[in-house]
């Protein structure tokens, strides 16, 4: 699967959006990522799984883990692929846990699995909660990278796509100044309708 197929699926199932966005940052962006609908349909989600999958074949992986919540149906494709076990770690009081009775060995070689990149925040704190509890996180994987591979986490990351999406305060904005209404993605409006 290489990266225009990748893109072609998240347009395809409006996983990608483009038009005239206020981002969750009250930021503005002619482009919305919303991965959770590439990965509707177990197909395409085994599809992302097994394309991440093959990068990682002979690093002797012995478990896959994501930070919940947008890493886990992602990071359980990758595994499925793998044919390893999947964990996930999730926030308890702010911090990234693992809960749930899962266990990690001294030593267990882990990958972690995101959806998106943007700064590498979640997959650095998962990183960080698999180490303490001993484990060697041998890379890091996302379906897309929205860093421009500037993302650091300390450990070989890869992605199946790369996106860059501008995004300007509203003041700054170009569709702003030609006067295009913006919408907030998720609302009832058409998402592809500049004049309504
Ligand atoms: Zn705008």
């Amino acid at each position: 699967m290489n990266s225009e197929q990748v893109l072609k699926l998240f347009l395809d199932s409006n996983a990608l959006l483009e038009g005239h966005f206020i981002l969750s940052s009250g930021r503005h962006s002619s482009s919305y990522l919303q991965c959770a609908l590439a990965l509707q349909f177990p197909a395409d989600a085994a599809r992302f799984g097994q394309a991440i999958a093959d990068r990682f074949v002979n690093e002797g992986i012995k478990t896959v883990a994501s930070p919940a919540i947008g890493g886990l149906v992602i990071g359980y494709a990758v595994a499925a692929a793998l044919n390893v076990r999947f964990i996930w770690t999730e926030r308890e009081n702010g911090s990234m846990t693992l809960r749930r009775g899962f266990i990690v060995k001294n030593g267990e070689r882990i990958l972690v699995v995101e959806d998106v990149i943007t700064t590498g925040g979640s997959t650095r704190e998962c990183i960080s909660a698999l180490e303490s509890a001993s484990a060697r996180v041998i890379g890091a994987a996302s379906i897309i990278d929205r860093s421009a591979g500037s993302a650091d986490v300390g450990v070989p990351r890869i992605s199946l796509a790369s996106l860059s999406v501008p995004s300007y305060d509203p003041e700054n904005c170009p569709d702003c100044a030609q006067g295009i209404p913006a919408i907030k993605p998720g609302s009832r409006v058409k998402p592809f309708s500049k004049s309504n």
